[in-house]
């Protein structure tokens, strides 16, 4: 894979070197979308989903608990689709 800002060879990481990327040039870290988008994890807080407070995906199909809808919670939260995290908005 083939970092989009440099176009020098990234080398795949941890926790999926299949779909996550780390540029050593520019140190940015890319990640593959489901979609097969390469996106910046970086520059990804910027869409409306927000990303994954633990593994830096995208949240867009994630489900959203609105507070309270689970008795206990006082603020919404979405459901991370890829690791299953609660991320609170
Ligand atoms: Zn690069
Ligand atoms: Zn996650």
């Amino acid at each position: 894979m083939k970092c989009p800002q440099c176009g020098r060879k990234m080398k795949g990481d941890w926790p999926d070197k299949e779909v996550y990327f780390n540029c050593e040039f520019c140190g940015d870290r890319f990640v593959i979308e489901d979609d097969g988008e390469l996106v910046n994890v970086f520059n990804r807080g910027s869409n409306n989903h927000g990303t994954c407070i633990n593994c830096g995906r995208s949240l867009a199909r994630g489900s959203y608990t609105a507070p309270w809808e689970d008795g206990d919670n006082s603020e919404g939260f979405v459901t991370c689709p890829h690791c299953g995290c609660y991320n609170y908005k």
